[in-house]
């Protein structure tokens, strides 16, 4: 049943060839977690040349050759302007993601006070500090003074405004559905204090949100595990749960959630049953692994283009991979378990589907016992840690 999952626990299945959602139902049936089968950003169908209905319509097949009844979500990823919205509630979808990081201003982090008193001249300063600069005692996250309320408001104000503006559109194309902000893609960590400032204005300004994901310290690169102080985040994934709970009416959601194994336990500790997890490029990278084990020529030339592509295709994308220091060996599944291998091949997915899309989903169909069982045992590893209670 196609429907909003409102507040249960629920995960993000990208797909980005259309063949993986048999290996995402063996993965997620029998957990706790609501499945999102259809999920798909406006920059992924771009690369990917789908529409929001061919991902719906590779996800439904699926579904109904597996009778599956149980309740799942189709998200509409990373919509950015309001053109962007028909095709996916035409299509159907559910969950709507809207990410303004454009409208993000990371310079406000580090502006004068003179710049920032300036810029504040655009926003109705009166009315914001008479709700967020009173007298009360700190809280988990943290309270606000003059100087850090001006870079919260001049950092996420125009965001927010257009979030809302998003969220207006929606609303009069569609009764309910699930609505989250992100603001994951942008350069500068959102902190716990400014988490707070953007719950309370979306829920001051009418939006009923279902997620936020907020842009965490550390580097969360795409398919590859956290790169960062495991310490500071457990401390600051703790004050972001505190602002969660302390409104009660969504959940934290994390992006680029492949392969961060070390975080799970984290979240899993800190955030609970309010959680949402997205993951997308991990299921490409497991069909490669299919390739590396039982296509060996077809996956040398998909690596070979990666290689030649990826100066040019990581633009978009926060990865830190050097092609100096790909490993030197034969031994071809190992690549895929190699970090800047990995990375390589993740971001230049769109390059080699131009080039070897139909090979690649010929390969797949012809090995598709092995590439839903090499699904199976990834995500089983994704789930098993994220339902761990610390
Ligand atoms: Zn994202």
């Amino acid at each position: 049943m196609l429907t909003p999952l409102g507040l249960s626990p629920s995960f993000g299945f990208g797909d980005r060839l259309g063949l993986a959602t048999p290996g995402h139902i063996a993965a997620v049936r029998g957990t706790k977690f609501a499945p999102i089968f259809a999920q798909q950003s406006v920059r992924e169908n771009a690369r990917t040349g789908r529409t929001p209905q061919q991902v719906m319509d590779d996800a439904q097949r699926a579904l109904e050759a597996a009778k599956w009844d149980a309740p799942w979500g189709a998200d509409a990823d990373h919509l950015k302007a309001l053109e962007d919205i028909p095709p996916f509630v035409e299509a159907g979808y559910t969950f709507f993601t809207v990410d303004p990081g454009e409208y993000v201003d990371n310079s406000a982090d580090t502006d004068s006070l003179d710049r920032l008193r300036q810029k504040i001249m655009g926003f109705n300063w009166e009315e914001l500090s008479a709700l967020y600069l009173h007298e009360d005692g700190g809280q988990a996250w943290g309270r606000f003074a003059g100087e850090s309320l001006m870079r919260a408001t001049l950092k996420y104000g125009k965001a927010i405004q257009h979030a809302v503006a998003m969220f207006k559109r929606l609303s009069e194309a569609k009764d309910q559905f699930d609505f989250e902000m992100s603001v994951d893609e942008t350069d500068s960590p959102t902190t716990p204090l400014e988490h707070f400032f953007i719950a309370n204005e979306l829920t001051r300004l009418g939006v009923r949100f279902t997620s936020l994901a907020p842009r965490f310290i550390g580097r969360f690169e795409k398919g590859v595990d956290y790169i960062g102080d495991l310490d500071a985040l457990d401390a600051e994934l703790a004050k972001h749960a505190a602002v969660t709970a302390y409104f009660g009416t969504y959940k934290l959601s994390l992006h680029s959630g492949s392969d961060k194994f070390s975080v799970y336990p984290l979240i899993a500790k800190h955030w609970g049953e309010r959680i949402h997890v997205k993951t997308a490029g991990t299921s490409y990278l497991e069909a490669l692994r299919v390739l590396a084990k039982h296509e060996p020529d077809l996956f040398r030339k998909i690596y070979s283009l990666g290689r030649e592509r990826y100066e040019t295709d990581r633009r978009t994308y926060h990865v830190s991979a050097k092609l100096d220091l790909l490993p030197n060996t034969d031994d071809l599944p190992s690549l895929l378990d190699d970090f800047h291998a990995r990375e390589v091949l993740h971001v230049t997915f769109g390059s080699a589907l131009v080039e070897f899309g139909a090979e690649l989903k010929a390969a797949l169909v012809k090995h598709e016992t092995a590439y839903y069982d090499g699904l199976k045992t990834h995500f089983d590893r994704h789930l098993s840690l994220l339902k761990e209670q610390g």
